[in-house]
Protein backbone atom coordinates (compact mmCIF):
# COMPACT_ATOMS: atom_id res chain seq x y z
CA UNK A 1 0.00 0.00 0.00
CA UNK A 2 1.16 3.47 -1.06
CA UNK A 3 0.26 6.94 0.96
CA UNK A 4 0.61 10.32 -0.16
CA UNK A 5 0.41 13.30 2.31
CA UNK A 6 -0.10 16.82 0.91
CA UNK A 7 0.87 18.99 3.48
CA UNK A 8 1.44 22.75 3.98
CA UNK A 9 2.72 22.08 7.17
CA UNK A 10 6.98 20.46 6.11
CA UNK A 11 8.32 20.71 9.15
CA UNK A 12 6.25 17.86 11.27
CA UNK A 13 5.90 15.67 8.06
CA UNK A 14 8.04 13.10 10.22
CA UNK A 15 5.84 13.38 12.81
CA UNK A 16 2.98 12.43 10.43
CA UNK A 17 4.57 9.70 9.62
CA UNK A 18 4.77 8.38 12.82
CA UNK A 19 1.30 8.92 13.40
CA UNK A 20 0.89 6.82 9.85
CA UNK A 21 3.07 3.94 11.15
CA UNK A 22 0.67 3.35 14.21
CA UNK A 23 -2.06 2.31 11.26
CA UNK A 24 -0.44 1.54 8.34
CA UNK A 25 2.73 -0.27 9.80
CA UNK A 26 5.76 0.06 6.85
CA UNK A 27 3.92 1.08 4.05
CA UNK A 28 5.73 3.72 2.04
CA UNK A 29 5.01 7.51 2.79
CA UNK A 30 5.44 10.25 0.23
CA UNK A 31 4.64 14.01 1.08
CA UNK A 32 3.90 16.87 -1.44
CA UNK A 33 4.88 14.40 -3.98
CA UNK A 34 2.20 13.43 -7.15
CA UNK A 35 2.15 9.52 -8.02
CA UNK A 36 -0.21 6.38 -7.70
CA UNK A 37 -1.31 6.03 -4.11
CA UNK A 38 -3.96 4.06 -2.73
CA UNK A 39 -4.75 6.56 0.19
CA UNK A 40 -4.32 10.14 -0.70
CA UNK A 41 -4.74 12.66 2.46
CA UNK A 42 -4.97 16.73 1.64
CA UNK A 43 -4.22 18.78 5.00
CA UNK A 44 -5.39 22.20 4.88
CA UNK A 45 -5.00 24.62 7.74
CA UNK A 46 -6.54 28.01 8.38
CA UNK A 47 -6.98 30.08 11.29
CA UNK A 48 -10.54 30.42 12.88
CA UNK A 49 -11.40 33.32 15.82
CA UNK A 50 -7.88 32.95 16.52
CA UNK A 51 -7.28 29.62 16.78
CA UNK A 52 -5.51 26.96 14.19
CA UNK A 53 -7.63 24.37 12.41
CA UNK A 54 -6.54 21.32 10.88
CA UNK A 55 -8.76 19.30 8.47
CA UNK A 56 -7.48 15.53 7.16
CA UNK A 57 -9.55 14.76 3.89
CA UNK A 58 -9.18 11.46 1.88
CA UNK A 59 -11.16 8.24 1.37
CA UNK A 60 -14.49 8.81 2.82
CA UNK A 61 -13.26 10.68 6.05
CA UNK A 62 -12.60 14.08 6.34
CA UNK A 63 -11.26 15.13 10.28
CA UNK A 64 -11.85 18.80 11.63
CA UNK A 65 -9.34 19.85 14.68
CA UNK A 66 -9.25 23.10 16.53
CA UNK A 67 -6.63 23.99 18.71
CA UNK A 68 -5.44 27.47 20.31
CA UNK A 69 -1.95 27.88 20.90
CA UNK A 70 -1.85 32.21 20.95
CA UNK A 71 0.27 34.16 23.62
CA UNK A 72 2.42 30.76 23.58
CA UNK A 73 6.40 31.58 23.44
CA UNK A 74 8.08 30.52 20.26
CA UNK A 75 9.24 26.53 21.24
CA UNK A 76 6.25 26.16 23.04
CA UNK A 77 3.76 27.11 20.07
CA UNK A 78 5.48 24.85 18.05
CA UNK A 79 4.98 22.01 20.31
CA UNK A 80 1.47 22.78 20.69
CA UNK A 81 1.33 22.66 16.77
CA UNK A 82 3.06 19.60 16.27
CA UNK A 83 0.68 17.94 19.21
CA UNK A 84 -2.09 19.13 17.39
CA UNK A 85 -1.19 18.40 13.48
CA UNK A 86 -0.59 14.68 15.14
CA UNK A 87 -4.01 14.53 16.87
CA UNK A 88 -5.57 15.19 13.81
CA UNK A 89 -4.34 12.84 11.65
CA UNK A 90 -4.55 10.26 14.49
CA UNK A 91 -8.31 11.07 14.82
CA UNK A 92 -8.31 11.16 11.10
CA UNK A 93 -6.64 7.43 10.59
CA UNK A 94 -8.76 5.90 13.44
CA UNK A 95 -11.44 7.08 11.92
CA UNK A 96 -10.65 5.92 8.72
CA UNK A 97 -9.29 2.76 10.14
CA UNK A 98 -11.72 1.68 13.06
CA UNK A 99 -8.49 0.39 15.09
CA UNK A 100 -7.50 1.81 18.08
CA UNK A 101 -3.71 1.43 18.83
CA UNK A 102 -3.33 0.47 22.17
CA UNK A 103 -0.85 3.02 23.11
CA UNK A 104 -3.17 5.66 21.49
CA UNK A 105 -1.53 8.74 19.71
CA UNK A 106 1.50 8.53 21.02
CA UNK A 107 4.90 8.26 19.39
CA UNK A 108 8.51 9.22 19.53
CA UNK A 109 7.83 9.96 23.59
CA UNK A 110 8.14 7.04 26.63
CA UNK A 111 4.75 6.82 28.14
CA UNK A 112 6.11 6.49 31.32
CA UNK A 113 7.47 10.08 30.84
CA UNK A 114 4.37 11.32 30.14
CA UNK A 115 2.81 9.13 33.35
CA UNK A 116 5.17 10.78 36.01
CA UNK A 117 4.67 14.52 34.52
CA UNK A 118 0.62 13.73 35.25
CA UNK A 119 1.57 12.69 38.67
CA UNK A 120 4.10 15.64 39.33
CA UNK A 121 1.42 18.15 38.07
CA UNK A 122 -0.98 16.52 40.82
CA UNK A 123 -3.20 14.97 37.95
CA UNK A 124 -4.58 11.45 37.89
CA UNK A 125 -1.80 9.63 35.50
CA UNK A 126 -4.07 7.25 34.04
CA UNK A 127 -7.17 9.49 33.09
CA UNK A 128 -4.81 12.24 31.47
CA UNK A 129 -3.17 9.15 29.05
CA UNK A 130 -6.72 7.71 28.36
CA UNK A 131 -8.55 11.28 27.78
CA UNK A 132 -5.91 13.21 25.91
CA UNK A 133 -3.81 10.50 23.96
CA UNK A 134 -6.46 8.30 24.09
CA UNK A 135 -4.04 5.33 25.56
CA UNK A 136 -6.12 2.69 26.12
CA UNK A 137 -6.89 2.21 29.64
CA UNK A 138 -5.21 -1.30 30.05
CA UNK A 139 -1.75 0.32 28.83
CA UNK A 140 -2.14 3.18 31.53
CA UNK A 141 -3.01 0.47 34.03
CA UNK A 142 0.31 -1.49 32.83
CA UNK A 143 2.02 1.78 33.84
CA UNK A 144 0.36 1.57 37.07
CA UNK A 145 1.44 -1.74 37.92
CA UNK A 146 5.22 -0.58 36.50
CA UNK A 147 5.27 2.49 39.07
CA UNK A 148 4.26 0.49 42.10
CA UNK A 149 7.49 -1.91 41.21
CA UNK A 150 9.83 1.10 40.49
CA UNK A 151 8.97 2.80 44.05
CA UNK A 152 12.50 3.70 45.97
CA UNK A 153 14.85 2.42 42.99
CA UNK A 154 13.50 4.41 39.92
CA UNK A 155 16.24 7.60 40.47
CA UNK A 156 20.03 6.47 41.79
CA UNK A 157 21.37 8.69 44.87
CA UNK A 158 22.70 12.01 43.99
CA UNK A 159 26.36 11.55 42.33
CA UNK A 160 25.68 8.27 41.40
CA UNK A 161 26.12 7.28 37.47
CA UNK A 162 25.44 3.59 35.94
CA UNK A 163 28.02 2.20 33.16
CA UNK A 164 27.31 0.57 29.87
CA UNK A 165 29.32 -1.84 28.14
CA UNK A 166 29.40 -2.99 24.81
CA UNK A 167 30.81 -6.54 23.17
CA UNK A 168 29.77 -6.20 19.70
CA UNK A 169 29.77 -9.90 18.83
CA UNK A 170 27.68 -12.79 18.42
CA UNK A 171 28.49 -16.17 17.36
CA UNK A 172 25.65 -15.60 14.25
CA UNK A 173 23.20 -12.53 13.50
CA UNK A 174 20.16 -13.26 13.98
CA UNK A 175 17.12 -12.49 11.38
CA UNK A 176 15.41 -9.19 13.62
CA UNK A 177 18.75 -7.84 14.55
CA UNK A 178 19.23 -4.33 13.93
CA UNK A 179 22.15 -3.54 16.54
CA UNK A 180 25.85 -2.62 14.98
CA UNK A 181 27.54 -6.40 16.25
CA UNK A 182 29.30 -8.35 13.91
CA UNK A 183 29.73 -11.90 13.36
CA UNK A 184 32.87 -12.91 15.41
CA UNK A 185 33.79 -14.70 12.55
CA UNK A 186 37.84 -15.62 13.37
CA UNK A 187 37.83 -13.63 16.44
CA UNK A 188 40.55 -11.55 15.25
CA UNK A 189 39.24 -7.99 15.92
CA UNK A 190 38.54 -9.38 19.27
CA UNK A 191 41.93 -8.67 21.21
CA UNK A 192 42.79 -5.39 20.27
CA UNK A 193 38.77 -4.54 20.84
CA UNK A 194 39.45 -5.77 24.58
CA UNK A 195 42.49 -3.44 24.73
CA UNK A 196 40.75 -0.51 23.07
CA UNK A 197 38.16 -0.81 25.67
CA UNK A 198 40.56 -1.00 28.61
CA UNK A 199 42.02 2.12 27.01
CA UNK A 200 38.27 3.64 27.12
CA UNK A 201 37.81 2.79 30.67
CA UNK A 202 40.86 3.69 32.34
CA UNK A 203 40.26 7.28 30.26
CA UNK A 204 36.85 7.34 31.34
CA UNK A 205 37.59 6.52 35.05
CA UNK A 206 39.66 9.85 35.16
CA UNK A 207 36.67 11.64 34.15
CA UNK A 208 34.39 10.58 36.79
CA UNK A 209 36.65 10.63 39.05
CA UNK A 210 37.91 14.48 37.98
CA UNK A 211 33.76 14.90 38.85
CA UNK A 212 33.69 13.40 42.39
CA UNK A 213 31.22 11.15 40.73
CA UNK A 214 30.81 7.06 42.03
CA UNK A 215 29.03 3.90 39.98
CA UNK A 216 26.39 2.67 40.93
CA UNK A 217 25.13 -0.03 38.41
CA UNK A 218 27.81 -2.20 35.61
CA UNK A 219 25.76 -3.54 32.73
CA UNK A 220 27.89 -5.54 30.00
CA UNK A 221 25.80 -5.76 26.92
CA UNK A 222 26.41 -6.42 22.99
CA UNK A 223 25.85 -8.03 20.92
CA UNK A 224 26.66 -11.61 23.31
CA UNK A 225 29.53 -10.55 26.02
CA UNK A 226 29.74 -14.54 26.27
CA UNK A 227 30.76 -14.89 22.68
CA UNK A 228 33.84 -13.89 23.28
CA UNK A 229 36.92 -16.26 25.17
CA UNK A 230 36.24 -16.17 28.92
CA UNK A 231 39.82 -14.73 29.40
CA UNK A 232 39.04 -11.86 27.00
CA UNK A 233 35.83 -10.75 29.05
CA UNK A 234 37.45 -11.47 32.44
CA UNK A 235 40.22 -8.72 31.13
CA UNK A 236 37.27 -6.27 30.59
CA UNK A 237 35.17 -6.75 33.83
CA UNK A 238 38.34 -6.73 36.37
CA UNK A 239 39.14 -3.41 34.53
CA UNK A 240 35.70 -1.67 34.77
CA UNK A 241 35.67 -3.28 38.90
CA UNK A 242 38.82 -1.35 39.40
CA UNK A 243 38.21 1.37 37.25
CA UNK A 244 34.78 2.25 39.01
CA UNK A 245 34.54 0.33 41.85
CA UNK A 246 31.41 0.32 44.51
CA UNK A 247 28.79 -0.79 41.79
CA UNK A 248 26.14 -2.50 43.46
CA UNK A 249 24.65 -4.16 40.95
CA UNK A 250 26.39 -5.94 37.85
CA UNK A 251 24.74 -7.48 35.07
CA UNK A 252 26.00 -9.86 32.06
CA UNK A 253 24.37 -10.38 28.66
CA UNK A 254 25.11 -13.97 28.46
CA UNK A 255 22.51 -13.74 25.77
CA UNK A 256 22.94 -16.93 23.16
CA UNK A 257 22.44 -20.25 25.02
CA UNK A 258 25.53 -21.40 22.92
CA UNK A 259 28.09 -19.34 24.48
CA UNK A 260 27.40 -20.24 28.32
CA UNK A 261 29.81 -23.06 29.59
CA UNK A 262 30.78 -23.66 33.28
CA UNK A 263 34.54 -21.78 32.87
CA UNK A 264 32.32 -18.82 31.48
CA UNK A 265 29.90 -19.03 34.55
CA UNK A 266 32.87 -19.22 36.78
CA UNK A 267 34.54 -16.37 35.58
CA UNK A 268 31.53 -14.27 35.62
CA UNK A 269 30.85 -15.09 39.64
CA UNK A 270 34.36 -14.58 40.59
CA UNK A 271 34.16 -11.35 38.64
CA UNK A 272 31.33 -10.20 40.78
CA UNK A 273 28.10 -10.58 38.56
CA UNK A 274 24.81 -10.40 40.51
CA UNK A 275 23.06 -10.75 37.12
CA UNK A 276 23.10 -12.58 34.41
CA UNK A 277 20.32 -12.92 31.11
CA UNK A 278 19.98 -16.41 29.54
CA UNK A 279 17.80 -15.74 26.46
CA UNK A 280 15.68 -18.71 24.84
CA UNK A 281 13.29 -15.59 22.50
CA UNK A 282 11.43 -18.66 21.82
CA UNK A 283 11.42 -22.18 22.94
CA UNK A 284 10.88 -23.40 19.51
CA UNK A 285 12.89 -25.47 17.31
CA UNK A 286 11.45 -24.14 14.28
CA UNK A 287 11.47 -20.58 14.94
CA UNK A 288 14.61 -20.56 16.28
CA UNK A 289 15.92 -21.97 12.63
CA UNK A 290 14.29 -19.93 11.17
CA UNK A 291 15.18 -16.79 12.74
CA UNK A 292 18.84 -17.65 12.65
CA UNK A 293 20.03 -18.44 16.32
CA UNK A 294 22.81 -21.07 16.30
CA UNK A 295 20.76 -23.11 19.03
CA UNK A 296 18.12 -25.25 20.13
CA UNK A 297 15.64 -25.22 22.83
CA UNK A 298 17.01 -27.62 25.43
CA UNK A 299 20.66 -25.95 25.10
CA UNK A 300 18.68 -22.92 26.50
CA UNK A 301 17.27 -25.01 29.17
CA UNK A 302 20.61 -26.60 30.02
CA UNK A 303 22.78 -23.30 29.94
CA UNK A 304 19.65 -22.09 32.15
CA UNK A 305 20.61 -25.01 34.69
CA UNK A 306 23.72 -24.71 34.33
CA UNK A 307 23.55 -21.02 35.82
CA UNK A 308 21.78 -22.09 38.68
CA UNK A 309 23.95 -24.62 39.40
CA UNK A 310 26.81 -22.60 39.46
CA UNK A 311 25.29 -20.36 41.87
CA UNK A 312 23.52 -17.58 40.01
CA UNK A 313 20.32 -16.21 42.08
CA UNK A 314 19.42 -13.30 39.53
CA UNK A 315 18.75 -15.12 35.86
CA UNK A 316 16.65 -12.89 33.12
CA UNK A 317 15.39 -14.48 30.51
CA UNK A 318 14.02 -12.52 27.36
CA UNK A 319 11.23 -13.83 24.73
CA UNK A 320 10.31 -12.11 21.47
CA UNK A 321 5.92 -12.16 21.04
CA UNK A 322 5.35 -12.19 17.43
CA UNK A 323 7.82 -14.02 15.66
CA UNK A 324 8.09 -14.93 12.48
CA UNK A 325 5.28 -18.38 11.64
CA UNK A 326 4.42 -18.51 15.30
CA UNK A 327 1.01 -18.85 16.85
CA UNK A 328 -0.67 -17.73 19.87
CA UNK A 329 0.28 -21.86 20.86
CA UNK A 330 3.30 -21.74 20.26
CA UNK A 331 3.98 -18.47 22.84
CA UNK A 332 1.73 -19.99 25.26
CA UNK A 333 3.97 -22.73 25.41
CA UNK A 334 6.85 -20.62 25.70
CA UNK A 335 5.26 -19.15 28.20
CA UNK A 336 4.64 -21.96 29.98
CA UNK A 337 8.24 -23.22 29.82
CA UNK A 338 9.66 -19.89 31.01
CA UNK A 339 7.49 -20.16 34.22
CA UNK A 340 8.51 -23.80 34.66
CA UNK A 341 12.09 -22.53 34.94
CA UNK A 342 11.25 -19.79 37.11
CA UNK A 343 13.56 -17.19 36.45
CA UNK A 344 14.18 -13.91 38.84
CA UNK A 345 12.87 -11.63 36.25
CA UNK A 346 11.41 -11.83 32.07
CA UNK A 347 11.50 -9.38 29.75
CA UNK A 348 8.63 -10.02 27.01
CA UNK A 349 9.83 -7.92 23.85
CA UNK A 350 7.16 -7.48 20.51
CA UNK A 351 8.94 -7.89 17.66
CA UNK A 352 10.24 -4.97 15.94
CA UNK A 353 11.43 -5.30 12.47
CA UNK A 354 13.50 -2.50 11.50
CA UNK A 355 14.96 -1.16 8.46
CA UNK A 356 18.81 -2.61 9.75
CA UNK A 357 17.49 -6.20 10.05
CA UNK A 358 17.90 -9.30 7.48
CA UNK A 359 14.08 -9.57 8.72
CA UNK A 360 13.25 -6.21 6.67
CA UNK A 361 15.12 -6.90 4.01
CA UNK A 362 13.63 -10.27 3.00
CA UNK A 363 10.60 -8.83 3.61
CA UNK A 364 10.22 -5.31 2.08
CA UNK A 365 13.41 -5.90 -0.46
CA UNK A 366 12.93 -9.56 -1.40
CA UNK A 367 9.25 -9.57 -0.78
CA UNK A 368 8.84 -12.22 0.94
CA UNK A 369 6.03 -12.59 3.74
CA UNK A 370 7.64 -14.64 6.14
CA UNK A 371 4.29 -15.69 7.91
CA UNK A 372 4.22 -12.01 9.92
CA UNK A 373 1.75 -12.39 12.84
CA UNK A 374 -1.24 -10.09 12.44
CA UNK A 375 -1.42 -7.31 14.71
CA UNK A 376 -4.42 -8.69 16.96
CA UNK A 377 -2.47 -11.99 17.51
CA UNK A 378 0.39 -10.12 18.77
CA UNK A 379 -1.83 -8.40 20.86
CA UNK A 380 -2.89 -11.44 22.21
CA UNK A 381 0.71 -12.76 22.66
CA UNK A 382 1.81 -9.80 24.97
CA UNK A 383 -1.74 -9.96 26.91
CA UNK A 384 -1.38 -13.51 27.71
CA UNK A 385 1.97 -13.14 28.86
CA UNK A 386 1.14 -10.27 31.38
CA UNK A 387 -1.69 -12.92 32.30
CA UNK A 388 0.87 -15.81 33.14
CA UNK A 389 3.32 -13.56 34.86
CA UNK A 390 1.37 -11.80 36.73
CA UNK A 391 -0.33 -15.16 37.76
CA UNK A 392 3.29 -16.70 38.85
CA UNK A 393 4.51 -13.61 40.84
CA UNK A 394 6.20 -11.24 38.05
CA UNK A 395 5.20 -7.43 37.86
CA UNK A 396 6.06 -5.10 35.12
CA UNK A 397 8.75 -2.94 36.31
CA UNK A 398 10.29 -0.97 33.06
CA UNK A 399 8.50 -0.74 29.41
CA UNK A 400 9.63 1.13 26.07
CA UNK A 401 8.23 1.19 22.65
CA UNK A 402 10.19 1.26 19.44
CA UNK A 403 9.28 2.10 16.02
CA UNK A 404 8.31 -0.79 14.02
CA UNK A 405 6.51 -3.10 16.48
CA UNK A 406 4.44 -5.56 15.88
CA UNK A 407 0.86 -4.53 16.69
CA UNK A 408 2.40 -1.04 18.20
CA UNK A 409 2.94 -2.68 21.23
CA UNK A 410 5.53 -2.48 23.48
CA UNK A 411 8.35 -4.02 25.09
CA UNK A 412 7.80 -4.83 29.21
CA UNK A 413 10.65 -6.47 31.73
CA UNK A 414 8.81 -8.27 34.47
CA UNK A 415 10.60 -9.72 37.70
CA UNK A 416 9.74 -10.48 41.15
CA UNK A 417 9.43 -8.08 43.92
CA UNK A 418 12.82 -6.56 44.97
CA UNK A 419 14.22 -7.87 41.41
CA UNK A 420 14.02 -5.14 39.36
CA UNK A 421 17.25 -4.69 37.15
CA UNK A 422 18.57 -1.18 38.42
CA UNK A 423 20.03 -0.67 35.13
CA UNK A 424 16.95 -0.77 33.03
CA UNK A 425 15.03 1.50 34.76
CA UNK A 426 17.56 4.11 34.97
CA UNK A 427 18.34 3.95 31.31
CA UNK A 428 14.22 3.24 29.77
CA UNK A 429 13.58 5.80 32.50
CA UNK A 430 16.14 8.20 31.86
CA UNK A 431 16.59 8.92 35.51
CA UNK A 432 20.47 7.88 35.31
CA UNK A 433 23.36 9.36 34.13
CA UNK A 434 24.74 5.95 31.48
CA UNK A 435 28.46 5.91 31.15
CA UNK A 436 28.51 4.01 27.69
CA UNK A 437 32.18 2.56 26.88
CA UNK A 438 32.75 0.06 23.43
CA UNK A 439 31.46 0.39 19.89
CA UNK A 440 28.13 2.12 18.81
CA UNK A 441 28.19 2.76 22.68
CA UNK A 442 26.02 6.02 23.38
CA UNK A 443 27.06 8.30 26.46
CA UNK A 444 23.72 10.01 28.15
CA UNK A 445 24.06 12.32 30.36
CA UNK A 446 21.69 14.66 32.68
CA UNK A 447 22.18 17.58 33.71
CA UNK A 448 20.12 20.24 35.29
CA UNK A 449 18.10 17.66 37.78
CA UNK A 450 16.98 15.37 34.37
CA UNK A 451 15.77 18.10 32.61
CA UNK A 452 18.36 18.33 29.94
CA UNK A 453 19.86 15.32 28.56
CA UNK A 454 22.90 15.37 26.34
CA UNK A 455 24.49 12.20 24.65
CA UNK A 456 27.94 11.61 23.25
CA UNK A 457 27.86 8.70 20.92
CA UNK A 458 31.26 6.27 20.14
CA UNK A 459 31.49 5.20 16.46
CA UNK A 460 30.02 1.93 15.70
CA UNK A 461 32.59 0.58 13.25
CA UNK A 462 34.68 -1.73 15.42
CA UNK A 463 37.73 -1.11 13.42
CA UNK A 464 37.08 2.72 13.66
CA UNK A 465 36.43 2.20 17.30
CA UNK A 466 39.79 0.39 17.79
CA UNK A 467 41.78 3.20 15.98
CA UNK A 468 39.84 6.29 17.58
CA UNK A 469 39.43 5.35 21.18
CA UNK A 470 41.26 8.34 22.64
CA UNK A 471 38.75 10.51 20.51
CA UNK A 472 35.63 8.55 22.10
CA UNK A 473 36.89 9.22 25.87
CA UNK A 474 37.16 13.00 24.96
CA UNK A 475 33.96 13.12 23.78
CA UNK A 476 32.74 12.01 26.96
CA UNK A 477 34.91 14.74 28.64
CA UNK A 478 33.68 17.42 26.80
CA UNK A 479 30.04 16.07 27.66
CA UNK A 480 30.27 15.34 31.32
CA UNK A 481 32.56 18.67 31.83
CA UNK A 482 29.76 20.76 29.70
S1 LIG B 1 22.14 -12.02 19.84
FE1 LIG B 1 21.29 -9.93 19.91
S2 LIG B 1 22.93 -8.61 19.16
FE2 LIG B 1 23.44 -10.71 18.56
S3 LIG B 1 22.66 -10.96 16.48
FE3 LIG B 1 21.05 -11.68 17.88
S4 LIG B 1 19.77 -9.87 18.29
FE4 LIG B 1 21.68 -9.15 17.38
Amino acid sequence: MTIRVFTPETGFVQDMADVLRLFYGGAPIFFNEEGEADLRVEHAVSRQNGRWCDQFTGGPVSVFHLQGADGAGELEQKRLRKRAVKLALYEYCKKLTGVHPPWGSLTGIRPSRLYYEALEEGLDPVRALVDVFDVTEDRARLLDEMHEMQAGVRTPPEGAFDIYIGIPFCKTRCAYCSFSSGEIGDGHLVAPYVQALKREIALSAQIVAEKGLRARALYVGGGTPTAIPHEALEEIIFAAREAFPGAVEQTVEAGRPDTIDRPMLEMLLRAGTTRISVNPQTFNDETLRRIGRAHTARETIAAYQLARAAGFTDINMDLIAALPGETLEDFRRTLETTVSLAPESVTVHALAIKRSSRLHEQMHVQGGGHGLTPASEAEQMTALARRTLAAGGWKPYYLYRQKYMAGNLENVGYARPGMACLYNIGNMEETASVLALGAGAITKWLFDRARRIERAPNVKNIEAYIERVEEMAARKRALIFS
